[in-house]
């Protein structure tokens, strides 16, 4: 996975449809909402230790929906985990601080919050930006949605902006 080239700072059009063309059929069996797929490596690189052995096999989808907790569902057996199966939390599931949006440099949103509170913008996307440039994220193992976190920062900075 290169980062650097899937998304940009400022091409917000181009990493939407970036991330659509990653969006698999496959609906979450809970909110019916859009998956995409994810590896069985980034599944068991965030579960909690003594779910492990659930999840050595099968093809996993990931749920972005924000208020549904089904963060990981297999495709046969419709198996699934829940943000409390989780060792991390899932930025996009959470609604208590800290909200994590970068998972390889520990970017939350308090982050951006507070410096757009300060200085009525963010440098946070071109911070995280030039570092996944320099190669130097971890996206793939990182985050649990097994994409690079650009895409949710740039939201997040472009939502935090407005209010
Ligand atoms: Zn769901």
């Amino acid at each position: 996975m290169n980062c650097c080239a899937n998304e940009s700072v400022t091409g917000d059009d181009e990493s939407q449809e970036m991330l659509a063309n990653e969006i698999s059929a496959l609906r979450c069996r809970k909110c019916l909402g859009q998956s995409r797929p994810v590896s069985v490596k980034t599944v068991l690189l965030m579960l909690k230790p003594e779910l492990l052995e659930h999840a050595m096999s099968g093809t996993y989808s990931f749920c972005s929906k924000a208020d549904c907790p089904v963060v990981y569902f297999e495709e046969q057996s419709g198996h699934s985990f829940t943000v409390d199966d989780l060792r991390v939390t899932v930025g996009v599931k959470a609604t208590r601080d800290p909200i994590p949006l970068c998972y390889c440099f520990g970017f939350d949103e308090s982050h951006i919050r507070d410096e757009v509170s300060r200085t009525g913008r963010t440098t946070v996307p071109e911070r995280i930006s030039r570092l996944i440039c320099e190669g130097l994220c971890a996206c793939e193992v990182r985050n649990p949605a097994g994409v690079c976190c650009l895409g949710e920062v740039n939201r997040a900075a472009k939502r935090l902006t407005l209010t």
